[in-house]
């Protein structure tokens, strides 16, 4: 029987057992050991594809562990934001302050590389100091002619949900910059994608073949100057709306640019993206164009689709993702496999988003918030799943309790968005699921043996 933390017991919710009212967007509860990354983490990630930057981790090096190779964000030419940069700060400066190591980092990166503009991370130790990252990157910008930008992602100050924040508010100072280059009347910002295993470009194909320009991706295989001329795009599309949600508003409120939510997984949700801009601009044109595309697209994927729901029909998911949009599509798209969700996660759902969860999933599901890998794991064995969908922090959850596990994060390096995204899920899916490996599994022949303690 499953013991929940008592601060954690609302954001655990069955479908058609409990009475639905889901806990979210709060600080994890103490003891939880919650599978959230720091706000610091939060920031780097949506940041971090701005490819001709250069990324400084201003704080102790532990916290530069988070580095591109530890992701899948493709460039299409210069790769700074392959190189991980820290002022390693130590006891002397903890004590004296960090400023001058971190002017003196600035410089010489910048001398060195000659980056396009600069992101300086605040790590949790300079929120303690008190260093002013402020003043140090206005100084070095007026002495070197880039953005210099201070985000304000110190670990410690709330959640990942606070550091993709920090990171809306670094992006929206970049803004307005080009108001010279040439632009289409059908201009769109691409949101929340992040061009892992190059799934920007296949977007951006989608968009293009509809008769639609990109003004700029935020941030996949990102452009500092092409983001200086996203306030002219006519909308914008996000995707990862927990992460990039903010800075649409503040476009909308600054620049009159409306925002969507999108998402680019599975069938209905890649489709509906396409439609959604297409209806936006309310021309026959890109509409007849979008409905080739789908059509084609569609129309090829399916029956390649059918081989692998042979195998995998009547098979069980569990998600646990960052952001629910992404769960959403998930769960249409396991559908398309002939697979149930029987369990659902994020780590930074609003109540909107879990109010769409228990409308999509089946009666029995378990939704959570902010979970942990315990309770991730009884809601596994509790609910029979035979896969785990999730990052790189549940990879080793699904291996110990011997099930598939695929990995749809940031770290992966299979694109898994658009229509050929599409099959490759179901691919990994399948190879995972139906893998001989797990009969050998401890966790397995002990389940199999207490089910059936003759065999
Ligand atoms: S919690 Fe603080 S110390 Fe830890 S990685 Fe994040 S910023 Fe660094």
């Amino acid at each position: 029987m499953l013991e929940i933390l008592q601060e954690r017991k609302l954001q655990v919710f069955e479908k058609g057992v409990d009475e639905y009212a889901i806990e979210c967007g709060k600080a994890s509860a103490a003891g939880s050991v919650s599978q959230r990354a720091c706000v610091f983490c939060g920031s780097r990630v949506v940041l971090y594809p701005v490819a001709d930057a250069i990324h400084l981790v201003h704080g102790p090096i532990g916290c530069a562990a988070y580095t591109w190779d530890i992701r899948g964000s493709m460039s299409s030419g210069v790769e700074l934001h392959r190189l991980s940069f820290s002022t390693d700060i130590q006891e002397n400066e903890v004590i004296y302050g960090g400023e001058k190591k971190l002017y003196a980092s600035l410089m010489e990166l910048i001398e060195e590389y000659k980056p396009a503009a600069a992101f300086v991370y605040c790590t949790c130790i300079i929120g303690l100091i008190g260093d002013d990252v402020d003043a140090v990157c206005a100084r070095v910008e007026r002495e070197v002619g880039i953005p210099v930008i201070a985000v304000h992602s110190e670990g410690f100050k709330g959640t990942k949900k606070d550091g993709y924040r920090a990171a809306c508010e670094a992006l929206f100072k970049l803004l307005d910059k080009d108001n010279e280059s040439p632009i289409s009347p059908y201009a769109i910002n691409i949101m929340g994608e992040f061009n892992l295993a190059g799934e920007t470009w296949l977007i951006k194909d989608y968009y293009q073949k509809m008769g639609v320009e990109i003004a700029t991706c935020f941030t996949g295989d990102g452009r500092v100057s092409e983001i200086g001329r996203a306030h002219r795009a006519k909308l914008n599309v996000v995707q990862c709306a927990g992460s990039m949600t903010y800075l649409a508003k503040m476009m909308q409120e600054k620049y009159g640019i409306p925002f969507i939510r999108v998402s680019y997984f599975g069938i209905e949700d890649m489709s509906k993206a396409l439609y959604d801009v297409a209806e936006f601009f309310n021309n026959e044109t890109i509409m007849s164009r979008t409905q080739n595309l789908v059509r084609s697209e569609v129309s090829k994927l399916l029956p390649e689709l059918e081989e692998y729901k042979k195998d995998l029909a009547g098979r069980k998911a569990a998600i646990y993702v960052g952001g629910s949009f992404k769960a959403f599509s998930l769960v249409k798209a396991l559908r398309h496999l002939g697979m149930e969700t029987v369990v659902v996660g994020s780590q930074t759902g609003s109540p909107e988003d879990y109010d769409y969860l228990k409308e999509i999933t089946n009666e029995g599901t378990i939704i959570c918030d902010d979970s942990n890998p315990l309770e991730l794991s009884r809601f596994i064995l509790e609910k029979g799943a035979d896969i785990l969908i999730g990052g790189v922090k549940e990879r080793p959850i699904a291996y110990k309790m011997g099930i598939g596990f695929c990995d749809h994060n940031h770290e992966r390096k299979i694109a898994l968005a658009g229509f050929s995204g599409m099959l490759n899920f179901a691919k990994e899916v399948h190879a995972t699921v139906t893998s001989p490996v797990w009969k050998f599994s401890p966790a397995r022949i002990k389940a199999k043996t207490e089910k059936n303690p003759n065999t």
